[in-house]
């Protein structure tokens, strides 16, 4: 407990609690089974308000503000942040059910937390992996999770070359310790696994993306016969899905959290207030909450105030908003890594919110809005996951991105080898790892395997020449933004003028370099070919990709803190909400990070000592 335990407020704050917990226990059922609380998060029945004492509405330039209604006189009201009535109570809540949600109610309930799990979207919204086509279900929820590339993620050897990696790739903004903890306790992450009942396997190690680093072993969930070839993330959300379920763990659907209870005196968190099934309730966490709900790649205000480049588009969960920035700003906590996405380029088009997917040249090359090439093209020659960057091009004398949008140009001999847009080097990273999510989750149809429909569509354009597709790329209108209250400019487009010649010059350059096997301008040694056949095409692609990174700063135990590192007491997070990562990610790591920080976090939150 803080320093505050004993004094005059906590001890009336614990009498109250008591009365009302007496009366609670008249009203309210005090066990609810997990089958109850997935079918009924849209049924609750009572619901507890804020307690009266809550500030009323802010007011206005001039006004005064009014008391609440029933609020008694000043001063004879000690607990303004207790809710009237706690509709739900757990030892340890946790807010966000994708796998960072999933490990660290696992690791909480191991370590004997009463814990309950609550989730923003409805439990049918999981179709995404209902519908793939070995049409295995989870429970709901999911996230990024479970439509990512990744089981398992990957596993250090050495720790403190790990941390050191790490920080590094941070950029100095996460502390040593934190990197440690995060390394020591992934490489626990197969015993884990092992110890829970998920079957996975040791794979050879993997380069790593930047140097300095040789030892990430990558660790593979079991995907046969559950899932098939693709998506590793289907089957590692599957299966600790099907861990929480053995566990019985409660899950509340529908239920997004959209603010934490804290009291102001000792600021420990009490609880959430959450909107069920669009009900408000009250849910008391008598040990901690830990903040779970990914970060905020579809808050198109987010992105466009943190991110380093604009539009930026994304093809994850369209749920993850940023919510716990938001709650987390109200008590204090500070944000980190916001500036930081795992990402390269994508195609997107306004048809579809997400993004369709990665663009990765197999034989083309990317040429900014002059027609120039900028990089050698393939990602995992020049910055994986970090090959957005090269999208922060800005040209003050404009004022524009020079690389936004940027083209792929290629030949008609790419165009007829397979599609082009979504078809990364990676199989497994290819729509969302594989996964055919529905329209209603944001999904898509499967694109064409010749870029034919693509082509018909007016998502690729064509010319017979590379001038004609110079002008082609010129007369073609680029919407940039999905939503126009987010456009810096007077409409959603944005116009290119490419100078053909300019054009023409870039490919006849890389083919001659290519034809000689040798790109001695940028060193890319992956599919060169000349690109010579016609027709020739052009498909614009901005920065974006799976996830953004950013959200409430973490330490070494996992706590929430404050922006100099001060811990928000009995508030946790795991995930992408707020990840160690920073600057440089790795591939991979995400998973690695929700495994390890939800062992982490998980034990320390049921370590708590109730508050009541
Ligand atoms: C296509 C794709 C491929 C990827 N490939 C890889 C890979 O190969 N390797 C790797 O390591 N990483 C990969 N990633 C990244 C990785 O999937 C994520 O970073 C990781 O899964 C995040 O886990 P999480 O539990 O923190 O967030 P999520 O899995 O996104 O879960 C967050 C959950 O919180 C819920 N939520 C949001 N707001 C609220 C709220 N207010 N209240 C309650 N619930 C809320 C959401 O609905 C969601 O279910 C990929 C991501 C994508 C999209």
């Amino acid at each position: 407990m803080s320093k505050e335990q004993g004094s005059e407020s906590t001890v009336s704050r614990r009498q109250i609690m008591k009365e009302e917990k007496m009366a609670e226990e008249k009203e309210a059922p005090k066990k609810v089974s997990r089958r109850e609380f997935v079918k009924g998060a849209a049924a609750v029945a009572s619901v507890g308000a804020l307690a009266s004492c809550a500030p009323a509405a802010t007011p206005g330039p001039g006004e005064t503000a009014a008391p609440a209604a029933t609020c008694p006189p000043a001063g004879e009201c000690p607990t303004p942040w207790i809710p009237e009535k706690w509709d739900y109570e757990a030892d340890v809540v946790v807010v966000g059910y994708g796998g960072a949600g999933a490990c660290a109610a696992i690791n909480a309930f191991d370590a004997g937390a009463e814990v309950l799990i609550l989730e923003k979207v409805p439990s049918d919204a999981s179709l995404g992996v209902t519908e793939r086509p070995s049409g295995f279900t989870v429970s709901g929820g999911g996230g990024n999770s479970c439509i990512c590339g990744g089981g398992g993620g990957w596993m250090p050897d050495d720790a403190a070359e790990a941390a050191k990696y790490a920080r590094i790739g941070s950029w100095g903004t996460t502390p040593y310790e934190t990197a440690l903890a995060w390394a020591e306790a992934a490489m626990q992450n197969k015993a884990w696994f092992d110890e829970v009942g998920i079957p996975c396997t040791v794979g050879e190690p993997e380069d790593p993306e930047f140097p300095s680093f040789s030892n990430l072993q990558t660790l593979s969930i079991q995907q046969e016969p559950v899932v098939g070839k693709k998506g590793g993330g289907a089957a590692g959300f599957y299966y600790l899905d099907q861990v929480v379920q053995g566990r019985e763990i409660p899950i509340l659907f529908d239920s997004p959290a959209t603010d934490l209870i804290q009291d102001p005196i000792s600021k420990e968190i009490l609880g959430v207030v959450a909107n069920s099934g669009g009900t408000e309730i009250s849910v008391k966490a008598r040990r901690a909450v830990i903040l779970c709900t990914g970060s905020y790649e579809y808050s198109e205000r987010m992105k466009l105030d943190f991110l380093r480049s604009a539009p930026v588009h994304f093809y994850g969960w369209k749920w993850n908003t940023g919510d716990a920035n938001l709650m987390c700003e109200k008590v204090g906590a500070g944000i980190w890594h916001m500036n930081v996405m795992s990402g390269r380029y994508v195609a997107w088009f306004p048809d579809y919110e997400m993004a369709l997917g990665s663009v990765s040249p197999t034989y083309g090359i990317h040429v900014d809005k002059r027609g120039i090439r900028f990089a050698t093209e393939n990602p995992l020659q020049g910055g994986g996951h970090s090959y957005w960057m090269r999208s922060t091009d800005f040209d003050l004398d404009v004022p524009e991105y020079t690389r936004q949008p940027m083209f792929y140009i290629f030949d008609e001999v790419t165009r007829q080898e397979g599609g082009v847009i979504g078809r990364t080097f990676l199989a497994a990273s290819q729509h969302q790892g594989g996964v055919l999510l529905p329209e209603a989750l944001g999904g898509f149809p499967w694109l064409s395997d010749d870029n034919s429909a693509e082509i018909e569509r007016g998502w690729i354009q064509k010319g017979d020449t590379i001038e004609e597709l110079a002008e082609a790329i010129n007369n073609h209108t680029y919407v940039a933004y999905a939503d126009p209250n987010w456009s810096p400019f007077d409409d959603v487009t944005i116009p290119v003028h490419m100078d053909p010649a300019v054009l023409k010059e870039t490919v006849t350059k890389y083919s001659g370099y290519a034809a000689a096997g040798e790109d001695l301008e940028f060193g890319r040694t992956r599919n060169l070919r000349p690109i010579e056949v016609p027709p020739f095409y052009a498909i614009p692609c901005w920065p974006g990709g799976a996830n953004t990174q950013g959200g409430p700063i973490r330490n070494e135990l996992s706590q929430v803190c404050s922006s100099d590192f001060e811990p928000i007491p009995r508030l946790y997070s795991n995930g992408e909400c707020g990840s160690f990562w920073g600057m440089l990610y790795e591939g991979g790591g995400d998973v690695t990070e929700f495994i390890a920080f939800g062992q982490i976090s998980g034990k320390n939150a049921a370590a708590e000592s109730p508050w009541e």
